[in-house]
């Protein structure tokens, strides 16, 4: 049977815009079908507008130390409204972009909801299309608990377009979103406060670089508030949220963000008519070659819950596109050593396994670690210090994990995940010269274990 495409996606992000181009340069025949914006979370309400605002955010900082190097500033205020008009500016620039990419690819865009009608037919705007593949790439969407006032609240999706900055803002979760945007909106002169469930953001993360930002955190004047659950929000006569905690406590604010987690966004697309199962958390079961239990159906991406970055999607996509179109270049997809990284102020990033995750596996560890007060403060009054930690295979001397908490720790850190994956030692590291004076050449000066199994 002839289709009209060989492989018709469902949603334009990271992860099916990738799958796009590279299988239509592999000689197929590909649709691409996207209902709300090209570019999909990471360019419209993730990763690029979040670093925006964090840059935005930034600047509060630099402002401050500028005068320990003569600098005569005075801060002026700041401007939302601004910021908001740029971000939006640049993001119209890239869904161009993404646009040009996929039409220039010889792609089909159809920018409609898309529903699928059995293992070889979609929908869209009531029109079908036969195909002889599905790849579903539709990403995460924020998950809300339930609770009383659930309808007062906000998220990442509405956070990057707020009509005015609030004064108080209430930000829930302790992972990835809520830490980047309790930096974002503190630097932005909100009165942010931090509420997390449990003892200590971060969970997963290495315990260091958890306590580390924390102190960091709070150095800096955030209101972190651990421990704390939301019982209800109630809204008051003057617009204002009462905000009442599972232990009675109750505070006011302007503002209530959740940032508990994604869920796969898998609303209304027909699933119903494929055999297309879910794993016991929600989110699409596919094998090592993203196929899913409908053998013409395939997932990528946030969908597919396994590591939820956008650089993860993209790397999906591409062996996805291998293994379909150009089956002598696949290989499959190694999750081992992916790097990450907390655009906190100060910054997080990560490669590798956690002292306690090493831990956990049995691994003898030498751990080196070092904190120092960055050489960009030195002339300032600031207390900021830098994280910087290994954790070492004491048996084979090779370094299982880099943790850093410091300015431009994700620069950092990508360069490392390098010379992991390449299976560096410690000795390469010792091996290695420096180069002075960079925050950098610590990873390659730290002699004598601060703890040895
Ligand atoms: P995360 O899964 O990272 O964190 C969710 C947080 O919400 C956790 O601290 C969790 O607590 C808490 N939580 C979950 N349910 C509840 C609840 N019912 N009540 C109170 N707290 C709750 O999700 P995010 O939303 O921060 O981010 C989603 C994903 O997006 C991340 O996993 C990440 O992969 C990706 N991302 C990556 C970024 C980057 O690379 N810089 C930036 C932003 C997002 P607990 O720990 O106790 O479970």
């Amino acid at each position: 049977m002839t289709y009209d495409f060989d492989l018709f996606i469902i949603g334009a992000g990271s992860g099916g815009v990738r799958a796009a181009r590279f299988s239509a340069d592999f000689g197929a025949r590909v649709a691409v079908a996207e209902s709300r914006y090209l570019g999909g979370t990471c360019v419209n309400v993730g990763c690029m507008p979040k670093k925006y605002f964090v840059y935005g955010a930034s600047f509060h900082d630099e402002f401050r130390q500028s005068r320990s190097y003569g600098w005569k500033v005075e801060e002026q205020g700041f401007d939302w409204q601004n910021l908001l008009a740029n971000k939006d500016h640049e993001i119209r620039r890239l869904n161009g972009i993404y646009r040009a990419l996929l039409i220039n690819s010889g792609v089909t865009l159809l920018e409609d909801h898309a529903r699928i009608i059995d293992a070889h037919t979609v929908e869209v705007t009531g029109k079908r299309y036969t195909t002889e593949r599905i790849l579903i790439a539709t990403g995460g969407w924020p998950s809300v608990p339930e609770l009383p006032g659930r309808e007062h609240i906000i998220t990442s999706n509405e956070a990057f377009y707020l009509d005015k900055l609030p004064e108080r803002m209430i930000i829930v979760g302790g992972g990835y979103i809520a830490i980047e945007f309790a930096s974002i909106f503190h630097g932005l002169g909100v009165k942010a406060t931090l509420m997390y469930r449990k003892e200590l953001f971060l969970r997963g993360f290495d315990d260091c670089v958890r306590v580390h930002l924390r102190d960091e955190l709070l150095k800096r004047g955030h209101d972190l508030q651990f421990n704390a659950e939301i019982a209800r929000i109630d809204k008051q006569s003057d617009g204002s949220l009462k905000v009442t905690l599972k232990d009675g406590r109750v505070q006011e604010t302007d503002c209530v963000f959740y940032a508990t987690g994604r869920r796969p966004m898998l609303d209304n697309l027909g699933l119903e008519n494929v055999g297309v199962e879910l794993d016991e958390r929600g989110f699409v079961k596919v094998d090592e070659t993203f196929q899913t239990t409908e053998p013409s159906v395939y997932a990528i991406g946030d969908i597919i819950g396994r590591v939820q970055l956008t650089p993860v999607a993209l790397a999906e996509a591409m062996t996805l596109a291998r293994s379909l179109y150009k089956p002598e270049s696949y290989k499959p997809l190694d999750y081992n050593l992916i790097a990450s990284a907390v655009y906190s102020l100060p910054n997080v990033g990560t490669v590798g396994l956690s002292e306690e995750q090493a831990r956990e596996k049995g691994y003898k560890l030498r751990i080196f670690q070092t904190t120092f007060k960055p050489t960009k403060l030195s002339l300032t009054n600031e207390t900021e210090r830098t994280l910087m930690k290994l954790v070492v295979d004491a048996e084979t001397d090779k370094v299982l994990g880099c943790h850093m908490v410091g300015p431009d720790a994700p620069e950092q850190i990508q360069c490392l995940a390098v010379a992991l994956k390449a299976g560096a030692t410690k000795s390469c590291f010792d091996d290695t010269i420096g180069i002075h004076p960079t925050a950098a050449e610590e990873w390659v000066t730290m002699r004598s274990p601060v703890r040895e199994d």
